[in-house]
């Protein structure tokens, strides 16, 4: 499985400086190079190469694999959009939306990310140090920080590529990591995880008895079931941030501009710091457990998380997305068992006896069955919902 970990470089000021040229010669060549792709209509790696790689490397001052790496990325982000357009993405052929993303080129950012291969840049990681090539000749001993678990990853998985990325002033390495695939054990019984605002995340087994044990909401350390990750938090966050950003918008200059992107950026780091510590807490208490992982199908989040305003719709499920991303890929590290359960009833269906009905959910968080008198929090009984389905699908895939 593949593994992206991000490093912050701390470059002293000169270094800053060299940085910053050689990314801008990059994105100001890619940016030439995708005019060019576009008025000439050549778009595929190999023949774009042949038009333009003796102009890159003079024009800008780019070595020999950085004009490669150049010309790759436009190619790659030209395929990248004709993919969108492909399928629909952009609209229907003829829609003012299409029209106008086809009828410009390409412009990349000045801070856009830029590959490194081997031969660019070299790790040397007990001294936290990289070694970059830059348009002002090779630079050694740029200073980095990351995470015991971070230097372990890239020293014994680590391959291929790195991007150089620059966001707010702030330099970061993105390496991939190619890690071996675990096998997948056998599960004992599923957790089943309910996503929802009020508590990102709620698990629970499908075999719980007893009502309402151990609801510890929050930080809870999931221990037993009925474990609610509260949103409290995470949501006043995005309020406070919310707020500032109604006032900045209505300013109107470039600096609000700019701080609002910064705003934007910050929320979206914590937001997946958020992600990241729940989707820890789950699958290692499955791991420990034995169990595996039932998560819904967030297919048709977007339905099921109705709401008013139609930005923070698409701001949960793209977090939604996130958290799901994060269990998955943890979990295959894990060799935890995972399963995506189809969510429909989940929150109005009876996890003791399955009498489906809407008025079971009186109110956002009661589930009270009104056949078998079954009494549980809603989110605790859409969670073992999830996880019977969890069990059965299992089963299902793993009969023959
Ligand atoms: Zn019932």
């Amino acid at each position: 499985m593949k593994l992206v970990v991000q490093v912050r470089l701390l470059p002293t000021p000169e270094q800053a400086a060299a940085l910053e040229a050689t990314l801008r010669a990059a994105n100001d060549a890619a940016t030439w190079v995708a005019a060019l792709a576009h008025t000439q209509r050549v778009f595929r790696n190999y023949d774009l190469r042949r038009h333009v790689y003796g102009q890159v490397k003079d024009r800008y001052g780019l070595a020999a694999q950085a004009a490669q790496h150049v010309i790759k990325k436009v190619a790659d982000a030209y395929a990248t959009l004709h993919a969108h357009v492909r399928k629909g993405n952009l609209g229907r052929p003829g829609s003012v939306r299409r029209e106008r993303v086809l009828a410009r080129p390409i412009v990349f950012r000045p801070g856009a990310a830029q590959p490194f291969d081997d031969r660019c840049l070299s790790w040397q990681l007990d001294a936290r140090t990289v070694s970059i090539w830059t348009v002002g000749g090779r630079m050694k001993g740029v200073a980095f920080t990351a995470s015991a678990d971070q230097l372990a990853l890239l020293a014994a998985h680590r391959k291929g590529e790195s991007d150089l990325v620059c966001r707010d002033g702030r330099w970061f390495l993105i390496a991939t990591c190619d890690l071996p695939d675990v096998p997948v054990r056998a599960p004992d019984g599923f957790v089943g995880v309910d996503l929802g605002i009020a508590n990102i995340a709620t698990t629970a087994t499908a075999t719980a008895t007893g009502t309402g044990t151990g609801t510890g909401t929050g930080t809870g350390t999931g221990t037993g079931d009925g474990v609610r990750h509260s949103g409290k938090t995470l949501n006043a966050v995005r309020h406070r941030h919310r707020e500032l950003r109604r006032r900045l918008q209505a300013k109107q200059t470039k600096s609000a501009r700019r701080l609002l992107k910064k705003r934007r950026r910050k929320e979206a780091r914590f937001a997946a710091d958020v992600n990241h510590t729940i989707a820890r807490r789950i699958v290692t208490e499955a791991a420990r457990t034995g169990r595996g992982i039932a998560l819904e199908d967030l297919q048709g989040i977007r339905d099921r998380v109705r709401l008013r305003k139609p930005q923070r719709v698409t701001l949960h499920a793209w977090s939604f997305h996130q958290l799901g991303h994060f269990i998955a890929y943890k979990a295959a590290r894990a060799g935890v068992a995972l399963v995506h359960v189809d969510p429909a009833y989940t929150s109005q269906a009876c996890s003791a006896c399955g009498h489906v009905a809407k008025n079971n959910r009186p109110d956002q968080e009661t589930f009270a069955c009104t056949s078998c008198g079954f009494a549980e929090h809603a989110d605790v009984n859409a969670a073992r919902n999830i996880a019977a389905r969890g069990e059965t699908g299992w089963a299902v895939s793993h009969a023959a």
